[in-house]
């Protein structure tokens, strides 16, 4: 592999700096410094999805015709690299990394022109309907029942552990239309307007103090049969390729670089009387930004293949599961760098918002809150367990 830039490449780096200075403000990178979660807020990450829309760039991964920006892997990781190193929030990855793809995968002509426009302008915000109380692993166990009624679903059943469905407008959802003996030949896959009569949602508090998550109750809810995207009965196959997109189709490295160069500074700071001096911290330090060298060259592979058209495959498992272990590992030894400062609790959120002097500086604020928030990595998505199952089987071939 040859790593070095051509010309155009580094013509390329300059203007996604001068586009980051133009459109990102410093209240803006503040507020994304004190995020704890991997999703920022809706009202933190708007003005920045309008920027990207209008310049082409929302959309890195999809197709040209679609409104993707046709870059090579070597943009596509410089862009994520300036980002991230930029302190630039993330955009939601519902829309544009998981429903985007299925819908340009399967979706029929009508859903192509109305839903792919409004998630590249944000127009739409996407919550995830997979899990609920007992099919979480075991999603094929799903219970949730979608009923014919002439032109509509009625659905009827709970979804539980739903990132930000308190702020989406929409939701894709594995709904059970059949019940047949092998349970995943009686799921589809179906978009869902959450101001829909009969949706009732209900906030669950995490341990870190973050309200991400939610549990959402459907009684008689009515979905037109124009959002069946597919064919009724194939949703478990349209589920798992989103899920290929949702553990690994990005550059996860660089975000994990920049929080590691942000516990990196404040171990050499006097915020933490030079933490770094301790051969313990210094040595985690080494080991993680190995870690990431590695996880970024298959990441980079990974990329590479997409860029012909394939999808990430089981190799996404892999991904996801190294980055989560990775964030857990950085999160962990930014507890460890700013010592007793970590106890101080800060239950307000989000924290770009409080409205008096917090007992600590900027830089310790968030850190035990990522850290509290960074231990739900290695559940969502499907847990390590799981991961390392799919590798064992499809990667591995064991
Ligand atoms: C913060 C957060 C956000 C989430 N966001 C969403 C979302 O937006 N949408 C959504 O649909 N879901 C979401 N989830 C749900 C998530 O996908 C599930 O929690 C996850 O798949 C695990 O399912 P479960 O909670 O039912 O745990 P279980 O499946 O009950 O697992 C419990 C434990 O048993 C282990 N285990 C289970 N089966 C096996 C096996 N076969 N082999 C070995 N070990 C096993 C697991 O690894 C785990 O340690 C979110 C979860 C969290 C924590």
């Amino acid at each position: 592999m040859d790593l070095s830039f051509a010309d155009a490449d580094l013509a390329f780096q300059q203007d996604v700096r001068g586009f980051i200075a133009a459109n990102v403000p410093a209240d803006i990178r503040r507020a994304q410094s004190l995020n704890p979660s991997v999703f920022s807020e809706p009202d933190i990450i708007t003005g920045w999805q309008k920027a990207l829309h209008e310049k082409g760039w929302a959309a890195p991964g999809w197709p040209q015709q679609y409104g993707g920006p046709g870059w090579s892997p070597a943009q596509r990781w410089i862009f994520e690299t300036e980002c991230a190193h930029a302190g630039v929030p993330s955009i939601s990855p519902m829309g544009v990394k998981m429903v985007g793809p299925v819908i340009i995968g399967f979706g029929s002509p009508e859903q192509k022109n109305y839903y792919l426009p409004r998630i590249l302008s944000g127009e739409d915000y996407w919550c995830q309907g997979y899990s609920e109380p007992g099919s979480g692993s075991d999603l094929s166990s799903l219970k949730t029942r979608a009923v014919r009624d002439g032109d509509h679903y009625v659905v009827n059943g709970t979804k539980i552990w739903t990132t930000h469905a308190h702020h989406a407008n929409r939701m894709f959802a594995l709904v059970r239309t059949s019940d047949e003996p092998r349970q995943q030949d009686g799921i589809s896959f179906i978009l869902i307007d959450m101001k829909s009569p009969g949706i009732t949602i209900r906030p669950i508090l995490t341990i870190g103090g973050d309200h991400e998550v939610n549990q959402v109750f459907f009684d008689d809810v009515r979905v037109p049969v124009t959002d069946l995207v597919g064919e009724e009965g194939k949703g478990w196959t349209y589920g798992k390729y989103l899920l290929e997109f949702e553990r690994g189709a990005g550059i996860a490295s660089a975000r994990l670089r920049a929080a590691l160069n942000t516990v990196s500074t404040l171990a050499g700071s006097e915020i933490t009387g030079r933490a770094v001096e301790d051969p313990d911290i210094a040595l985690r330090l080494s080991e993680i930004e190995i870690d990431i060298d590695a996880l970024e060259m298959t990441e980079l592979r990974v990329l590479s293949a997409m860029q012909n058209g394939e999808n990430p495959g089981a190799v996404s498992s892999l991904l996801k599961l190294r980055v989560s272990e990775i964030h857990q590992a950085v999160t962990r030894l930014g507890v460890d760098v700013i010592g007793h400062d970590g106890l101080v609790v800060e239950p307000m959120r989000p924290l770009h918002t409080l409205n008096h002097k917090p007992a600590v500086a900027d830089q310790i604020l968030p850190v035990m809150p990522k850290h509290l928030n960074g231990r739900a990595y290695t559940i969502f998505g499907g847990t390590s367990e799981i991961q390392r199952d799919i590798i064992s089987k499809l990667v591995l071939g064991l």
